[in-house]
């Protein structure tokens, strides 16, 4: 019920920040409701490299298994638990549970970073931080990846730079989240510590109908490259946008073409029948056609 009061944007108006609201802390309850009886869970959408065609990276996104809702999507709980204030814990919750998945994967011989979302507020949060690094160093097996938006970086850029690199540190490889959607300063860009642009869907749902999307993807592509940073085009949904990222130069491709995030024994059975390469070997035929 909180969580629903909360969709209406009710949850604590008029409270000063920092003073928690009754709703906030129903809602806070629920949440750790959730948590404690294992409602969350992780869907995983991998990131398939064009020229090796072969997934080498999956990225983490929540869904929250409600017991009356069904399948409920991020965007509808995410703001809400923000307000409760359960950011931290959900995301330390899917680092753990991402380690753990990691580990099932291995011995089922499939060797995958998996990169996790990781919010504006807690970018800027020296806690979070080190509670973060302190789960990765405990877990010496994991090969974790974290998203960032460049919008979070901006709220506070020098804590957010300072995090980063010490995520980069021990080891976890950084990528920047829907590039060109949000506030974009090049300025930042080059002071990232990150091995990774992922460009907008915004940009790639018409690449092939539109005039001047594939002008922004080819240059930012190329940008990215000139950076030294890998790049991945998000919501790719037809070979025709694959085969034109591929001649573009585009490093990885992500998107319902390939697959839409899947719970972990999908995953499992997805990478064993190789079915990527089906689809990155139908865009071969298409891209023949195109040429
Ligand atoms: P995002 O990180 O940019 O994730 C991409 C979203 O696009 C996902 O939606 C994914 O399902 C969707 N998508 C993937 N391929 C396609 C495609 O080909 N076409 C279209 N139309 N959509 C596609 P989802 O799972 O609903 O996640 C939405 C957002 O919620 C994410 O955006 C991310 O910002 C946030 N999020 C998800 N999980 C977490 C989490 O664990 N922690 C945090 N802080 N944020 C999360
Ligand atoms: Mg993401
Ligand atoms: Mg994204
Ligand atoms: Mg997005």
């Amino acid at each position: 019920a909180a969580l629903c009061e909360a969709r209406t944007g009710r949850v604590s108006f008029g409270v000063e920040p920092g003073v928690v609201g009754l709703a906030d802390a129903m809602l806070a309850d629920e949440v750790d409701g959730a948590l404690d009886r294992d409602e969350m869970v992780l869907h995983y959408q991998p990131k398939v490299h064009v020229r090796r065609q072969a997934i080498d990276c999956v990225e983490a996104l929540v869904r929250w298994q409600h017991p009356e809702r069904g399948l409920v999507a991020p965007g509808d709980f995410l703001p809400a638990i923000e307000r409760a204030q359960r950011m931290e814990r959900l995301t330390l919750w899917t680092v753990t549970r991402a380690i753990a998945d990691q580990r099932r994967l291995r011995a089922l011989g499939h060797d995958l970073r998996i990169f996790i979302n990781i919010s504006g507020h807690l970018l800027a949060d020296p806690a979070f931080a080190e509670r973060v690094c302190a789960c990765i160093v405990a877990a010496p097996d994991a090969r974790i990846g974290f998203e960032v938006t460049e919008t979070s970086v901006i709220r506070d850029p020098e804590s957010a730079i300072a995090h980063l690199q010490q995520f980069d540190r021990i080891g976890v490889h950084v990528s920047i989240d829907d590039y060109g959607a949000g506030l974009s300063s090049l300025a930042y860009l080059k002071q990232l510590p990150a091995r990774e642009l992922k460009i907008d869907k915004l940009f790639i749902t018409q690449l092939t109908s539109s005039n001047r999307d594939p002008l922004i993807v080819r240059s930012t592509i190329d940008l990215a490259h000139a950076l030294d940073m890998e790049v991945v085009a998000e919501g790719v949904e037809t070979h025709a946008a694959l085969a034109l990222l591929s001649v573009m130069g585009c490093d990885m491709v992500q998107g319902y073409l390939i697959s839409r995030p899947i719970g972990l024994e999908a995953l499992a059975a997805f990478l064993s029948e190789d079915r990527h390469r089906a689809a990155t070997q139908d865009t071969r035929a298409s891209f023949t056609r195109l040429a």
